[in-house]
């Protein structure tokens, strides 16, 4: 698998200097190209803090800024979506989040990822997926 940064984004270089190595050895014969890139404000009607479109991974910085999220945290969003990617998995599948939060639990991010979710349940901005959010957290803590 290859991680390219092309806008040298400060955060992906320090995901990729650490997870590379690692998601290789659990992805042996993954020969998938995975780019990052800057999710400007203009982009971003709808404020998304970190999406994925194909096998482009796009991050809102301003977002990310305001919910509050760690390196650490970010570095378990970035590898949920790298799970969706790696998995393949199916949009509508019961299982789809708690398959690419399998992916950061198994790069040692499980922690780091309930975190994540947590932040996004206190701002209050995805309210009509909370019972949604709190089953991660739940599946999440059994892998830890
Ligand atoms: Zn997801």
């Amino acid at each position: 698998m290859q991680l390219l940064n092309p806008c040298r984004l400060p955060v992906v270089d320090a995901f990729i200097r650490c997870y590379a190595k690692p998601l290789n050895e659990l992805f042996p014969d993954c020969d998938t190209t995975i780019t990052f890139s800057p999710l400007t404000e203009q982009d971003n009607q709808y404020r998304d803090i970190i999406v994925r479109l194909n096998k482009t991974i796009y991050l809102s910085d301003k977002e990310i800024g305001a919910l509050g999220l760690t390196d650490p945290e970010l570095f378990a969003a970035i590898a949920h979506e790298l799970g969706h990617i790696l998995y393949h998995t199916h949009p509508w599948a019961y299982d789809a989040e708690e398959r690419a939060d399998g992916l950061a639990a198994e790069l040692g991010l499980g922690t780091q990822m309930i975190n994540v979710i947590e932040k996004i349940i206190y701002c209050r901005r995805f309210r009509h997926i909370t019972s949604a959010l709190v089953k991660r957290i739940q599946y999440l803590s059994h892998l830890a």
